[in-house]
């Protein structure tokens, strides 16, 4: 069974009763009390007895069942880039990828097919962490960056998956509950505010394709 998220979708673990079609929680609590969890499509009842849900505001989530192989070769499995966070996923591999593109770094990161699981809010906050400035193209990082952007890449995501992601939108865990990265962001949405360095930087926000990058002009130059 194959589960795509997509943007606003999420699974939930709980309790609920069927009433009139509808899905209507009973438990836990952070899932019957937040809205963003009432958009219940699909539930998968358990052994144990508790129950699976998924929640979804937008309806652009799906589930595919399927045999392995035919999951496997839908392009939402096939197209996508290494897991960063795989142990296997080595510093030469990341090099490999990464500056053989002449992009944006920012765009470069954000490229499901170049590299998996970094959206918007990570790609900020990791070429933050590292120091390099979000329009450098890719094939320009020096091998010493690289590798502090490597570095940070892995410091990011898995800081993210302990707060249990962002949630400044729609995202909930699987008990309902909001991450907590969104109190922790070090440059996302912190337009006009001092850089966390304390470099005499204000960090700025410019567009890059469709998307906005915060970065700081003294400590991220180009
Ligand atoms: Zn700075």
């Amino acid at each position: 069974m194959l589960v795509h998220q997509t943007m606003t979708g999420h699974l939930l673990v709980g309790k609920w009763n069927i009433i009139d079609g509808k899905a209507i929680a009973i438990e836990p609590k952070s899932i019957a009390s937040d809205p963003y969890n009432r958009f219940v499509h699909v539930i998968f009842y358990l052994s144990d007895g508790d129950m699976l849900a998924l929640s979804d505001a937008r309806k652009f989530a799906k589930i595919i069942l399927g045999k392995k192989k035919d999951l496997e070769s839908l392009p939402e499995l096939k197209e996508l880039g290494p897991e960063p966070l795989d142990k296997n996923f080595k510093f030469s591999d990341f090099k490999k990828t990464i500056s053989s593109k002449t992009g944006k770094i920012k765009q470069v990161l954000m490229d499901q097919k170049v590299i998996s699981g970094i959206g918007n809010i990570y790609s900020d906050d990791i070429l933050w962490l590292a120091r390099i400035n979000p329009f450098m193209p890719a094939n320009k990082i020096s091998d010493g960056k690289l590798k502090g952007l490597f570095k940070a890449t892995l410091t990011i995501l898995k800081k993210a998956i302990k707060l249990r992601g962002s949630s400044i939108s729609d995202f909930r865990d699987t008990a309902g509950k909001k991450g907590g990265y969104g109190k922790a962001m070090l440059v996302y949405r912190r337009e006009g505010e001092k850089c966390l360095r304390n470099d005499g930087g204000i960090i700025v926000r410019k567009k890059i394709g469709g998307r906005s990058a915060h970065f700081c002009p003294v400590c991220q130059k180009l």
